[in-house]
């Protein structure tokens, strides 16, 4: 495996993570990842910045130690609409766009309300990826999310965080398993995403490769091989 990107991490601004943008970049050059993204929470969860932290991306460098930068969001969502926790022209500034769905505010439903609240998200152009789609408390439809995924071309992430038994996600691992399974047999491409909320956790898919190699996964179908794949697929999935 020859990881190139990490684009599912957090710096302080998220109001429960504990590093700095540097900090983080200095990490994924250590690790000698050439892209780094960062997506903070978007607004929803306690203590996250607001939306003017967002509005004034501009100003950061989009390359520090030697890795590029994509800055962007970890948006909510909130209801089975696939509502999202930021408005439209927003979103449209960011470099990356990831949505999932976090239990301080989304109210989980039925097995059929949270797929359709899931593959609403997928459907939207405006989103990349959509994050730990594995926690048991908010059951899916698999089949049809993964179907869905590879239809309108969203990223379903492995989560490296979830699948950490410390986590209170249930049956993570689980749920990452039989996702990977599906993922094999449509031929779908995934994301591994750290979810660091620390420096030393970016680009950390120790879990991860474990669940991999346990499900027999095909490299080919790991996007993180390879930046020139992820960024024409961010430009295929979108307007
Ligand atoms: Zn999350
Ligand atoms: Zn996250």
């Amino acid at each position: 495996m020859n990881i190139e990107l990490d684009v599912h991490t957090h710096t302080v601004a998220s109001g429960h993570a504990y590093s700095s943008i540097r900090e983080m970049a200095k990490e994924a050059s250590k690790k000698k990842l050439k892209l780094l993204g960062i997506t903070e929470h978007a607004q929803g969860i306690p203590g996250t910045c607001s939306n003017i932290y967002f509005e004034n991306l501009r100003v950061v460098p989009r390359e520090m130690y030697g890795v590029e930068l994509m800055l962007g969001a970890e948006i909510n969502i909130l209801d089975y609409s696939g509502k999202l926790s930021m408005e439209d022209r927003l979103i449209d500034k960011l470099d990356i766009r990831i949505a999932g769905i976090h239990n301080h505010c989304y109210t989980p439903g039925t097995i059929e309300e949270n797929t359709n609240a899931v593959i609403q998200a997928i459907k939207n152009p405006r989103i990349d990826i959509i994050s730990h789609p594995d926690d048991g408390s908010c059951p899916l439809d698999y089949d049809l999310v993964v179907q869905a995924a590879k239809k309108y071309n969203t990223l379903l992430e492995i989560n490296n965080n979830s699948i950490n038994p410390i986590n209170r996600r249930i049956n993570a691992r689980e749920n990452s398993i039989y996702m990977l399974k599906l993922c094999k047999k449509y031929n779908v491409q995934i994301i591994l995403a750290s979810d660091a909320h620390v420096d030393t956790d970016v680009g950390r898919f120790n879990l991860v490769y474990e669940v991999l190699h346990e499900v027999d996964f095909p490299e080919e179908l790991i996007i993180n091989n390879s930046l020139i794949d992820f960024k024409n697929r961010i430009k295929l999935n979108r307007f």
